[in-house]
Order: structure tokens, then C-alpha cells, then sequence
């Protein structure tokens, strides 16, 4: 299954991602994990793409574009795979028609996650993240074990200046391409508030009835 994962920032698309995509046996590929990864390890990608991460704005859609194409070669993704973050405007959704369709290959299902605006700065300001599991936890609404607290870092974009820029981009530029997969017809939307599992699971029915 080809599928992409779609929503506004902290409506718990990488939590989400991780889990769904291992229930479905394809990798969970996230752009925002995969510039983070290469910011960390102080790569040229890393060093172009800092200041607009840090800024809450898109990463220039021709670095992104030629980075998921490089990303979906490989061979993990022939047979499936689930986006978490991309595509993010129209020309990213435009390009990830074009390079799946020199294949034969198309998206089958777009799944977006909702949330009401007004919850989203809370969650996203209470994110933390473990630098020893890599789990994602909220100091409120899914605390961290004990032996995980030691481990805990903040995304440096996940204050509330920035995030409030993000919500903008995500309201300007991502959520038109939600209106470009209902009109193909592969769109499914879920209520993504409640518990982790409970979202899983209205989520893996939906995919089960597309
Ligand atoms: P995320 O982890 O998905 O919230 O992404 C964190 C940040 O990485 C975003 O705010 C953007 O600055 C950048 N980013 C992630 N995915 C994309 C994308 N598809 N296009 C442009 N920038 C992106």
C-alpha cells in the first residue's frame, strides 16, 4: 500500500506513522525525521534546511522533492510505503504523482488526521522526545516512563512562536492538496483526538475499508 498520512502539526502524525506502518509491514518515511537526522549529523541537506525548519517554514520544494525522490528509490519502499509529512503543498503533490507514474505507480489512500485547532498548541508545546528510544511522549497527555525522563529533548521548532507559523503554513499551503486526493477520490478522514490506540484503530478500519 502506498499510502500518505496527512494533517496539521501535532495531530500525532509521527506517533501514528510509526505504529500504522508497522501493522501494515512498510516503512514509515518522514521527512521532517529525515532532515532532522541530517541537520544532527551536520550534512549540506542539514545546513540548507536548518533556517526554515527553525523558522517554521517549508524546506524549498526542490531540496524536498529530490530528497524523497533518492528516499522512495531505495529498496525498502518498492513495495509500499507510508509518508508522514509529505507531500506538504500542491507542487510536492504534483511531483509525487509524476515520480510514482514513471513507474506505473500511483498513492492509493491519503488518510487525514483531524484535530481541532484550538488543541494543537498544547500538544505540540508539551512534545517531547526520547534521544534514547526515539518514542514520542507529551508531558500531559502521554507521560513518559521514569527511566525516560533523563532522555527527553524538545524539537527546537516545537515552541509556541514557531508553531504558530507552522499552523499557518499547514492552513495556507498543506491543507489544499486534502481538496486535490478527495477530488481522486483516495481521501479518508479520521477524528484524530483521543487515545493513541483508539486512533489506531479508527485508523486501520478506515484503511481496511478503502
Ligand atoms: P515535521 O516533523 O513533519 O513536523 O516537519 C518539521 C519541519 O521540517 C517542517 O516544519 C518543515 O520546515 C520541514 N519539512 C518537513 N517535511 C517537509 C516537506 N514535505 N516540505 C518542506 N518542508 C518540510
Amino acid at each position: 500500500m502506498r499510502l500518505v498520512l496527512v494533517g496539521p502539526p501535532g495531530a500525532g502524525k509521527g506517533t501514528q506513522a510509526g505504529v500504522i506502518a508497522e501493522r501494515l509491514g512498510i516503512p514509515a518515511i518522514s521527512t521532517g525525521d529525515i532532515f532532522r537526522a541530517n541537520i544532527k549529523g551536520g550534512t549540506p541537506l542539514g545546513q540548507e534546511a536548518k533556517s526554515y525548519i527553525d523558522a517554521g517554514k517549508l524546506v524549498p520544494d526542490e531540496v524536498t522533492n529530490r530528497m524523497i525522490a533518492d528516499r522512495l528509490s531505495q529498496d525498502d519502499a518498492k513495495n509500499g510505503f507510508l509518508l508522514d509529512g509529505y507531500p506538504r503543498n500542491s507542487e510536492q503533490a504534483e511531483h509525487l504523482d509524476k515520480i510514482l507514474s514513471e513507474d506505473g505507480l500511483a498513492v492509493d489512500t491519503v488518510l487525514e488526521l483531524q484535530v481541532p485547532e484550538d488543541l494543537l498548541v498544547s500538544r505540540i508545546t508539551g512534545r517531547r522526545t526520547s534521544s534514547k528510544t526515539g518514542k514520542i511522549y507529551h508531558l500531559e497527555f502521554n507521560p513518559p516512563p521514569a527511566d525516560e525522563v533523563e532522555h527527553l529533548t524538545q524539537r527546537s521548532d516545537d515552541t509556541e512562536e514557531v508553531v504558530r507559523d507552522r499552523l499557518a503554513v499547514y492552513r495556507d499551503e498543506t491543507a489544499p492538496i486534502i481538496d486535490f486526493y478527495a477530488k481522486q477520490g483516495k481521501l479518508k478522514s479520521i477524528d484524530a483526538v483521543g487515545e493513541l490506540d483508539e486512533v489506531t484503530k479508527r485508523a486501520l478500519d478506515s484503511l481496511q475499508s478503502a
